[in-house]
């Protein structure tokens, strides 16, 4: 018998595209698996979640543009999975609703390969609810159907009851119905649905890019063709259409359906990002500065052997943090190493990620810059202190002068080192994005290198950013600078894009 792991696929309903409607089972078994094979409705950012060396296959199925045909894609996961991969078919929205999850875990069964069904927010439901229209409602409805509109009934093929659909006390969704709305509102109009029975369409729902026409089944066809309204989108028919006026929430956010460029490190931008789809804004990643080892690692590694000894250990960032412990670890160490020291945070990120790594930051001032810092650490410490920052190569320098003037015994190691990214796609992404966002002075001065246009190129376009030396850099590099966060956190940077002030 050979020793081959048993392979496994689970059907993955990956949602309607937000995602942050992702369900928690289906990000686990995303993270965890050896090939990813996903669909064209797929958002970039959830095929992001599977592990960087997990084979990811594009199998499309966008109407006319088949990249494999449905029986290849059963076949290639059944084979995937004999052949002991650990396998996630991600299918857009639920598995089961007009998604061929049937014949597939069918085949898989067949094939005697395992699997598992995790079921996702089907779009029937999300669109909708993004669009401010209640699936339900007691004032309207008492039931609502969901319908494929592949079938064109004016063809003559579709097996749809409209005798039975064309009832005003029930909601209608259609998915796939773009090409055959005409036929579909022709059926339900013969079988007495009014002619002012509201139909709203709903497309790219549940992302930035979500459009809703609203209309009526008299006039819904030709507001489809004024306005090229095109899928993928779902068709709603029902009063519940009216709710809208009062319920429409997610395509109000001032921030919605615009572009974001995100120029931080990557990898530092998750909670960022997060944030950004919640309010309808679409990011945009364009990392400007790369974090990387400090050119001369040593003197950071030496002081792990003394962090104990130190009266205060004090990080200027959460990419100290991360560095030094996981220096640490890899010494075989722990969070113990620190004894009795005492811990500085510069701000709430800083401290997490401390707090992320097991240790409590015992001093964190309450306005996130160095100045502050410093006089908080002065405060708290005696002359003759010896104080360790973790802090950047080429980083500030009025943190330990001022500490040792006082008579504070100072000493800088860095921790790793911010370098400026060389990337043509820069200037690209700078021009298709509505807001720019920058973090740091540097993330500003690599930017305009790669961009020494934007001054002219800027526009229309905000510019966003986290504290005030950050937006200084940005003012000297020639751009407008429209709001500043207020506190030099992100949640700030995030509630000052909603609310542009005058420059
Ligand atoms: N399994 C999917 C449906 C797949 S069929 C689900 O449960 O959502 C593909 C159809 O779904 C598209 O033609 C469109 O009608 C609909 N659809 C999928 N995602 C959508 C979205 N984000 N907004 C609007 N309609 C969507």
């Amino acid at each position: 018998m050979s020793a081959r792991p048993a392979g496994k696929v689970w059907l993955v309903g990956a949602g309607p595209g937000d995602p942050g409607l992702l369900t928690l089972k289906a990000a686990r078994v995303i993270a965890a698996c050896d090939v990813l094979v996903y669909d064209y409705l797929v958002s970039s950012a959830i095929v992001a979640l599977a592990p960087p060396d997990c084979e990811k296959i594009y199998v499309g199925k966008k109407a006319g543009a088949h990249t494999l045909e449905q029986d290849e894609i059963t076949a290639l996961i059944v084979k995937l999975g004999l052949e002991g991969r650990r396998v996630v078919r991600l299918k857009g929205g639920d598995v089961f609703v007009f998604a061929r999850g049937g014949e597939e875990a069918a085949e898989l069964h067949a094939a005697g390969v395992a699997f598992e069904i995790v079921p996702g927010i089907t779009s029937a439901l999300a669109a909708p609810a993004y669009a401010g229209i209640p699936i339900t409602h007691r004032d309207h409805n008492t039931s609502f159907t969901v319908a494929t509109g592949h079938e064109d009934p004016i063809k003559g093929y579709s097996s749809l009851d409209f005798a039975k659909l064309a009832n005003p006390k029930a909601t209608l969704v259609f998915l796939m119905a773009m090409g055959s709305l005409a036929g579909i509102v022709a059926k339900l109009r013969e079988h007495g649905m009014p002619d002012d029975m509201p139909v709203a369409i709903v497309r790219e729902g549940t992302k930035p890019r979500q459009e809703t026409l609203v209309g009526t089944l008299g006039t819904i066809v030709a507001e489809v063709a004024r306005t090229k309204f095109a899928p993928p989108a779902i068709v709603v028919i029902g009063n519940v259409v009216r709710e809208r006026d009062a319920i429409r929430w997610f395509d109000t956010h001032l921030l919605f359906g615009k572009r974001v460029l995100v120029t931080r490190a990557r990898g530092a931008a998750d909670e960022f990002t997060e944030k950004l789809w919640e309010i309808g804004a679409e990011p945009v990643f364009a990392p400007a500065i790369a974090i990387g080892p400090p050119d001369d690692a040593a003197p950071a590694r030496a002081a792990l052997a003394t962090l104990g000894a130190r009266a205060w250990v004090v990080f200027t960032s959460a990419n100290g943090v991360d560095a030094c412990f996981d220096a640490l670890w890899h010494d075989g160490g722990d969070a113990r190493r620190f004894g009795r020291a005492r811990v500085a945070a510069v701000g709430p990120k800083t401290a997490e990620r401390l707090l992320e790594r097991g240790l409590r930051a015992d001093y964190v001032p309450g306005e996130y810059v160095a100045e502050a810092l410093v006089a908080g650490l002065l405060e708290r410490t005696n002359p003759g202190d010896s104080v360790l920052v973790y802090g950047a190569q080429q980083r500030r320098d009025v943190l330990p002068e001022t500490l040792r003037r006082d008579g504070r015994i100072v000493e800088v190691v860095a921790a790793y080192k911010t370098s400026y990214v060389r990337d043509e796609a820069l200037a690209g992404a700078a021009e298709r994005t509505d807001v720019w966002t920058f973090t740091s002075a540097s993330t500003v001065e690599s930017f305009l290198e790669n961009v020494p246009q934007a001054g002219v190129l800027q526009g229309r376009r905000l510019v966003a950013c986290l504290g005030n030396v950050t937006a200084q850099a940005a003012r000297d590099g020639g751009l407008r600078v429209d709001c500043v966060a207020a506190t030099f956190t992100v949640d700030g940077l995030v509630e000052a894009l909603a609310s542009p002030v005058a420059h």
